[in-house]
């Protein structure tokens, strides 16, 4: 069964270009905000989030935090804007083992990606 990833970012063109790197393998899924996710999260089985950090209303700290009353064992990784270090050790406080500095490379994303799912 192809794995399924569900990519969190409130920029569109993140969202458009990480399916157009992941696309090929797996099942990508979308969510253009916290909530959105959240309610993803509910309905769906997911193997792997990647989870935008800067959000607007419920940034990807909080979306970590509320997601993991009810689906803590999907494995996440942090999208972070290069600079934002304090929200790197917040994610990492809170549990997340992985981060992927944006913007990434499409060969990067897919090793952290099989990475993760390796470990599954
Ligand atoms: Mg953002």
């Amino acid at each position: 069964m192809q794995k399924r990833i569900l990519v969190v970012d409130d920029d569109n063109m993140n969202l458009v270009r990480t399916k157009m790197i992941l696309g090929k393998q797996y099942d990508v899924l979308f969510a253009g905000s916290g909530i959105e996710a959240l309610d993803i999260l509910q309905r769906e089985t997911v193997d792997l989030v990647l989870l935008d950090i800067d959000m607007p209303k419920m940034n990807g700290i909080e979306t970590f935090e509320r997601m993991k009353k009810f689906a803590a064992g999907v494995p996440v990784i942090f999208l972070t804007a290069s600079g934002h270090k304090d929200d790197v050790v917040s994610a990492v406080k809170l549990g997340a083992v992985n981060y992927l500095k944006k913007p990434f490379l499409p060969q990067e994303l897919l090793k952290r990606v099989s990475q993760e799912f390796e470990k599954q």
